[in-house]
């Protein structure tokens, strides 16, 4: 990737506009799990110790209607950054207008502000969502550079990331240059045996990801609530699992073309229900019409770690079962602690992944765990993600 970043720049009394992705879950008003804030700090306190003043733009989850404002407000996030940084942050309740523009003017080096919820402007008209050009005019109006380390939201061609990077000196921050340059040397490497672990819920949202994947990994490796639908399309009974009845005729094909790539469980673990206690190890072929399959078996626990032995690398998307219940973990707790065991270089992307290695296995351990779901998927699609494509190139 030959993309400006924030190290390009003399920030030196510049007021820099600092995309961050601080999408944080918040329950009654108190932040649940603040990794995404804590993911930012490296770009904020970059822009701090050399002379500029940061002015942060983000989202907060969905706003639809008026009611949504209230329970994504951007302020107890303003709360939590400033007890990281160990500074004061001003905060501003809108995201345009006098009150904002004077905030901004008094600015001094080493200030942060963070504007309100992007998302606010889409409850007139999309403003953010749609990428409006008044918007991203005016929000670029605020500084002298602009920023983007909000990598959770690189797929997104929104206002605050695409749109203002048109207006603006731009360059990417700490973290997406993180994430993309591990993604990029984990895919790129020509080692081998290089394996792809497939799993979580559903097949469709993830069809792109095999599709790039399978062509140019050695195998791969199907596991959790998706593997139900490759099984059924190879004709097996798999009762009440998990099935993505509209994925069938891809897995059909994928199973033609791929036959000796693609491994399937050979065992599971049943239940008759999801939250049912008692539960059973049943060979792939022995699922009742009453039972669902939610994590893999022993047997295929020994497969997939043959099959990782001499694995140069790895990716993993989505586990191997439902691992939220502790009857249901032992099938990715087992896969991950093979590959810590054995130091192989594995990257964890995309979905529910980063939290089932953070519940089951020490993170610490892996080459790299994205923070960025549905961006890394998109990457490992082999998409352009917009939000890197709308910075500019370094000059040669
Ligand atoms: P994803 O976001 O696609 O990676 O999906 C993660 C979710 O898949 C987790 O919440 C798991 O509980 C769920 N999951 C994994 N295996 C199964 C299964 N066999 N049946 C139902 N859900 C599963």
């Amino acid at each position: 990737m030959n993309k400006k970043t924030i190290k390009d720049y003399n920030l030196n009394n510049k007021k820099v506009i600092l995309r961050c992705d601080l999408n944080v879950p918040i329950k009654d008003g108190i932040i649940t799990d603040d990794t995404r804030i804590k993911a930012s700090l490296e770009t904020i306190n970059y822009i701090i110790n050399n002379g500029g003043s940061v002015i942060i733009l983000s989202h907060l989850g969905k706003i639809k209607e008026a009611e949504d404002k209230k329970k994504n407000n951007l302020y107890p996030v303003s709360i939590r950054l400033s007890e990281l940084l160990n500074r004061k942050v001003i905060f501003s309740n809108i995201t345009r207008g006098p009150e904002l523009n004077e905030k901004v003017a008094n600015l001094k080096q080493g200030d942060v502000l963070l504007i309100q919820n992007t998302r606010y402007e889409d409850l007139e008209g999309k403003k953010e969502s749609t990428c409006d050009e008044d918007l991203a005019k005016y929000w670029a109006s605020l500084g002298d550079i602009y920023i983007n380390d909000a990598y959770g939201t690189m797929h997104r061609a929104h206002a605050s990331n695409v749109g203002i990077s048109k207006y603006l000196p731009n360059g990417l921050g700490f973290l997406p240059e993180k994430e993309i340059s591990r993604i990029d040397s984990i895919m790129n490497e020509n080692t081998h045996p290089f394996i792809v672990i497939m799993g979580g819920a559903k097949v469709s949202d993830k069809i792109k990801v095999i599709e790039n994947l399978i062509t140019k990994c050695d195998k791969l490796l199907v596991g959790g609530g998706m593997s139900y639908t490759f099984l059924k399309a190879k004709g097996y009974k798999i009762g009440k699992s998990l099935l993505d009845e509209e994925s069938i005729s891809f897995c059909k094909d994928i199973l033609n073309k791929y036959p000796n790539k693609l491994i399937l469980p050979i065992d599971t673990i049943t239940a008759t229900s999801t939250d049912s206690e008692n539960y059973t190890i049943k060979d792939i072929d022995k699922i009742d019409d009453n039972e669902l399959g939610l994590d893999i078996g022993p047997k295929t626990i020994s497969l997939f770690c043959d099959n990782l032995k001499n694995a140069k690398r790895v990716i993993i998307n989505g586990p191997m079962g439902m691992f939220e219940n502790e009857n249901y973990a032992k099938g990715t707790k087992k896969i991950y602690d093979f590959i810590t065991k054995n130091n192989i270089k594995t990257l964890i992307g995309g979905g529910d992944s980063a939290a089932s290695v953070n519940k089951l296995s020490d993170a610490n351990k892996f080459y790299h765990i994205s923070t960025g779901g549905g961006a890394t998927l998109e990457y490992l699609e082999g998409k352009i993600l917009p939000g890197i494509s709308a910075i500019n190139e370094k000059e040669k």
